[in-house]
């Protein structure tokens, strides 16, 4: 027999087959469980917002469950555009951040899959942390509901790109992808959705199996394995080679066009012979690169390309017939890389 306060998890990782399951056993009818669950979508954080349920069936609720995963610690609000990023507390004392930005076509949420990250890039914020522990499927899915009610239910876009690395959390991830597009949950279509990785091979090729139609898009950041095993430790297990293998193999079986995102370091992987290297290796690729003037992390040794140096790769890779864009900075203001919140808070 469970203890009194002992809790058997929190609302936001109930499906609706554990919310009917639930009800049988209080002796509440099936209709309830509809009812209850039809609150996660609009982000609540306390049974009490449960309008429509009566109070003892809230008080049976918080005696099982924690209402929310996830408790806001800190809020900051770019004075440059409308970005807002969130510090979260897990309840075991992990912390996580997630990123709500604004663009024309409505509101985007960048989420964390991990409290930490074991990938260790070296330009990283959330790199040389420590690693916490995955994230559960109900902490992924409260990050986006919670942060939806935020801004008056305008998420249209999921991105997987903040703390921690999605495919080195594989089942819950995939479990969030298809609870995310659940008509009866948040639905919000895969096709509006982003999965990023640093380049984890394996995954990805088992990944085209679970035909989840989301886009997916590989931290490349070099033209040629030396330089990109100086930026991502992971490249010596997984080579440069095989990752733009995995990606075309992922590609032509899913349709889709991957998004390669390159980060540019002065001195590093900004030159014109690297544009044109990179340009080489994804020639008659069906795929996208996403040019990124790196972000800088204090006490990190990895400076930004110069906008000229920035305008003169794209130019490069663009007269190669590469189809390539300049990721729009936001927040730059708030401690824009991920990690960076995260760390301020727990070196405070
Ligand atoms: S860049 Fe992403 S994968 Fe690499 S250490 Fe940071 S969070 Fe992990």
């Amino acid at each position: 027999m469970r203890s009194a306060g002992i809790k058997l998890g929190d609302f936001y990782s109930l499906t609706l087959q554990d919310l009917y399951n639930w009800c049988e056993q209080q002796n509440l009818e099936s209709y309830r469980a509809e009812q209850i669950f039809n609150w996660q979508k609009k982000g609540i954080s306390d049974f009490d917002q449960l309008s429509n349920i009566d109070k003892q069936t809230r008080s049976l609720l918080a005696a099982d469950f924690d209402p929310s995963p996830l408790q806001l610690r800190e809020e900051y609000s770019s004075r440059l555009d409308n970005t807002k990023k969130f510090v979260f507390s897990l309840r075991d004392g992990n912390i996580i951040e997630s990123v709500l930005m604004e663009y024309r076509f409505g509101y985007s949420v960048c989420i964390s899959s991990q409290a930490g990250c074991r990938m260790q890039c070296r330009f990283c914020a959330s790199a040389g942390q420590g690693f916490g522990r995955d994230l559960t499927v109900g902490e992924m899915l409260a990050q986006v509901a919670l942060i939806n009610k935020m801004c008056d239910y305008g998420v249209k876009r999921v991105t997987v790109m903040g703390i921690g690395e999605p495919f080195d959390n594989y089942d819950n991830l995939v479990e969030f992808l298809k609870r995310l597009r659940d008509p009866t949950g948040l639905h919000i279509s895969l096709r509006r959705v982003t999965v990023s990785t640093c380049g984890l091979v394996d995954k990805m090729i088992k990944f085209i199996d679970e035909n989840l139609p989301i886009t997916l898009s590989v931290s490349l950041h070099a033209p040629n394995q030396v330089i990109r095993k100086k930026l991502i430790p992971i490249a010596v297990k997984y080579p440069y080679r095989q990752l733009i293998d995995a990606g075309e193999k992922y590609a032509v079986s899913s349709g889709r066009r991957i998004t390669y995102e390159y980060a540019l370091f002065a001195g590093i992987n900004d030159q014109d012979k690297h544009a044109e290297q990179l340009a080489a290796v994804l020639r008659d690729k069906l795929c996208h690169v996403n040019l990124i003037a790196a972000n800088e992390v204090p006490g990190l040794d990895f400076r930004s390309a110069s906008e000229p140096r920035i305008q003169s790769f794209k130019k490069v890779l663009e007269a190669n017939n590469i189809n390539v864009t300049l990721r729009r900075e936001l927040g730059s203001d708030i401690a824009a890389a991920c990690g960076q919140l995260r760390r301020s808070v727990e070196n405070a």
